[in-house]
């Protein structure tokens, strides 16, 4: 079953040629105990490597199975060592950071059992040595005898056809030895046992044949086997394979045996990733805080829809011309106004788009706000002087189902009280209790005016037929304000409130300061002024019943608004209740855009949106840069992955060649280094996670101090998931070419090293 054939092995050092092997021919039975007898440097060695397939013979041939080897792969002579092969060296070779079952359950893992059945054997098998109670020892807490009945165990568990044991009592006492070669001979029983020594005495007392080796020839066989003797039994061979569990369980045990060094490693390469979470997670925080602001503060400031605007969208798209910026030229261009980069804009703001305002889902809006043309005639009397002058009031308080509560959310009433009622106006004010001085003024006060002066102030509106008279087909004002004021048509308001925008209220910002009145005083006065002979009369005719002169359609809706009789707005000011309720609004706002021609648009401003997409921009910019800053500090811990990962390498080059005798495949080799790096990554990548989220502690407490803003750093967990991922795969391409450099290593050579 297993035949050499004219093997010739010679190693060249320098310009040196050591013929080891000079054409061997042998031939074996299945079941027989053969000891290859020899000087030390007669090949001994080199010849049971070939056999095991451990190395490779230069030219002749080694027949398994009737089966020339001269074309198996690699991978068939992994399966080979793996399951037809036990070997036992005179050093043992036991790997020692894992337990003497472990290295026993090692062999059977390349041969791809069930967990359970592998343990199984692996204890069988240390039972069969007698050292079932030592196999959760260290090798090393072993004397020499009991490790090399561990290797044993080891070169039996896959129940091979084959055992190749190489001085196996060389380093032993010779009680020991005894011991040993007893249950070498057992074994022998129901296999092919080749072993190599030079102990004469040995060989005669066990073996059932002796082969004398000398300077790489045979001199001497004392049982040779001849031609007739039939030789056709078979062995089998099943491919090996490492799992990727064993691989990993492999690597950490050996990274648990130098912890320091691991978690030194670890850390330094964790640092990198440490840098970019602060990063992330700071310039995450300091969004969300920004997100919260805009929606505490920006979504409340309103849509802005203005008789005149700007088109928002046309910033920054100047036309294209030739035209060079700072030339000497001498000559002078003209600026057209269709070359400017922000358009004017009219909004035609009519019944139809505020029909289409009222259908507004109400939920969406704290309330809205109208400026209108319409006049109202309103007298007011001086308390002083009992002066009677003609006040314009044209803002209405935020129109809302629910008045209060926008007013109550952005205003303190400061004087008086508040109340739905047509009757009662109020006085705004700004932060430092102004109103402007023509308002005042036109109250009938001076400089200032007590809050208990001014609350209970009573205007009167008066209707437009009291207050235009027909004079031979136009219309002329009463000026006679004692007599108008008297009337008893007229509707008396009162002031009844003092409101101040509130400190941290945007709303104000945009309310100015003035009289507000109750909308629905302006639907009132616009009934009645649309049933005045005045608004009849200019309603029929095209030229202005005021001063006799033609007018345009346009100037006509101007006069009638004067009249009080239409309400149409030239500014409208939507307040959102919150930030998604805007964004809704806004949507409902362009829907009605949608297949207009520019010039009928109706365009809004919302000034909150040019304040974030600006502060957002720059939060990006400022991070990407910071990351790319911290990225350099992993490119760095990755090579050193790289070279730690080799260090390790050369540590472990004897494990390598063991791995490689017990059967594992190169690919096998790569996976334990891998395994290694990704381990490292792995932690390395949780360990600055972890860190981050400490350090975050302390910074948020200096941003807290610095700021005010509570918790701003934070980590977002998509984030730190990726970091981890990244950890890892930058590990890994460290780890790579330390990992294939091992697999690339001759086992034969490894197996030497110590
Ligand atoms: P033995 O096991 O009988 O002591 P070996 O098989 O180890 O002998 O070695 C046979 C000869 O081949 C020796 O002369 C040794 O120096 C040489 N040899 C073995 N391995 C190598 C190698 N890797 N490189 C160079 N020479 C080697
Ligand atoms: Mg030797």
């Amino acid at each position: 079953m297993l035949e050499l054939k004219k093997i010739k092995k010679s190693y060249k050092t320098g310009d040196f040629i050591q013929h080891a092997l000079k054409s061997v021919d042998m031939k074996f039975r299945k079941n027989e105990f053969v000891a290859i007898l020899g000087p030390s440097g007669s090949g001994k060695t080199t010849l049971l490597n070939i056999i095991g397939g451990l190395d490779r013979y230069d030219s002749g041939d080694l027949i398994i199975n009737n089966l020339s080897t001269k074309k198996f792969k690699d991978n068939d002579w992994d399966s080979y060592r793996n399951n037809c092969v036990g070997f036992i060296f005179q050093s043992y070779n036991l790997i020692s950071h894992i337990s003497v079952l472990e290295n026993v359950i090692l062999s059977t893992t390349l041969s791809g059992y069930k967990a359970s059945l592998r343990k199984k054997k692996a204890m069988e098998a240390l039972d069969k040595v007698g050292l079932k109670n030592h196999m959760h020892k260290r090798p090393n807490q072993l004397s020499g005898g009991q490790m090399q009945r561990v290797a044993i165990a080891r070169a039996l568990v896959n129940d091979p056809d084959i055992i190749l044991a190489d001085e196996p009592t060389g380093a032993l006492d010779s009680k020991t030895s005894k011991q040993i070669m007893d249950l070498i001979k057992e074994i022998a029983k129901d296999k092919l046992v080749i072993m190599v020594t030079h102990n004469e005495d040995l060989a005669k007392k066990y073996a059932s044949r002796i082969i004398e080796l000398s300077d790489g020839e045979i001199m001497k066989d004392s049982n040779p086997i001849n031609d007739k003797e039939k030789n056709d039994e078979s062995i089998n061979i099943k491919k090996t394979k490492m799992s990727y569990m064993s691989a990993i369980n492999l690597s950490f045990k050996n990274l648990m045996t130098k912890k320091g060094r691991t978690f030194i490693t670890s850390f330094a390469s964790s640092i990198g990733i440490i840098g970019i979470a602060l990063i992330l997670s700071l310039s995450n925080g300091f969004k969300i805080k920004i997100d919260e602001f805009e929606k505490n503060a920006l979504s409340q400031a309103p849509i802005l829809i203005q008789e005149e605007t700007i088109d928002t969208s046309s910033i920054g798209k100047e036309k294209k011309d030739n035209l060079e910026e700072y030339s000497d030229t001498k000559t002078v261009y003209a600026l057209k106004l269709s070359d400017t980069p922000v358009s004017a804009h009219i909004n035609k703001i009519d019944n139809n788009y505020l029909d289409y305002l009222s259908k507004l889902d109400p939920n969406l809006i704290s309330g809205i706000q109208y400026g209108y043309k319409t006049n109202l005639n309103v007298l007011v009397k001086s308390d002083k002087t009992n002066l009677i002058s003609f006040l314009g009031i044209a803002t209405s308080l935020p129109k809302s189902d629910d008045v209060s509560q926008v007013i109550t959310d952005n205003f303190d009433v400061i004087g008086g009280e508040l109340n739905n009622d047509m009757h009662n106006i109020y006085l705004l004010l700004d932060s430092k209790n102004r109103v402007s001085e023509e308002v005042l003024k036109s109250l009938g006060y001076e400089d200032n005016v007590s809050f208990d002066d001014i609350i209970g102030k009573e205007l009167k509106v008066v209707l437009n037929d009291d207050y235009y008279k027909e004079l031979s087909g136009y219309f002329i004002p009463n000026t006679n304000y004692d007599e108008l004021y008297g009337n008893e048509n007229n509707i008396t308001l009162k002031i009844a409130g003092i409101l101040r925008g509130k400190e941290d209220s945007d709303f104000s910002n945009f309310s100015g300061t003035g009289i507000l009145y109750n909308d629905s005083l302006m639907d009132y006065v616009v009934d009645k002024n649309k049933e005045s002979s005045i608004v009849k009369a200019q309603e029929s005719k095209n030229i202005n019943v005021l001063t006799n002169q033609e007018m345009t359609d346009e100037e006509k809706e101007t006069i009638l608004s004067y009249l009080g009789a239409n309400k149409i707005p030239t500014s409208i000011n939507i307040f959102p209740k919150d930030f998604d309720s805007k964004e809704e609004i806004i949507n409902y706002l362009d829907k009605y855009n949608k297949d207009l021609k520019e010039e009928d648009k109706i365009l809004y401003l919302d000034q909150a949106k040019l304040i974030t997409s600006l502060s957002g921009s720059i939060m990006d910019a400022i991070t990407i840069v910071l990351i790319a800053f911290s990225s350099i500090s992993l490119i760095v811990s990755s090579i050193m992955v790289g070279i730690i990962t080799y260090t390790s390498v050369l540590e472990r080059t004897k494990e390598i060649g063991i791995l490689r005798a017990i059967g594992a495949r190169k690919k096998d080799i790569t996976r334990v280094f891998n395994a290694e790096t990704l381990i490292i990554g792995l932690f390395s990548g949780i360990l600055g996670i972890v860190i981050t989220n400490l350090l975050i502690i302390p910074i948020n407490n200096i941003i807290y101090k610095l700021s005010d803003l509570e918790g701003v750093a934070m980590l977002n967990p998509i984030h730190a998931i990726i970091l981890i991922l990244i950890s890892v795969t930058l590990t890994l391409i460290g780890g790579f070419i330390p990992a294939k450099i091992a697999s690339k290593k001759d086992p034969v050579i490894a197996l030497r090293t110590e």
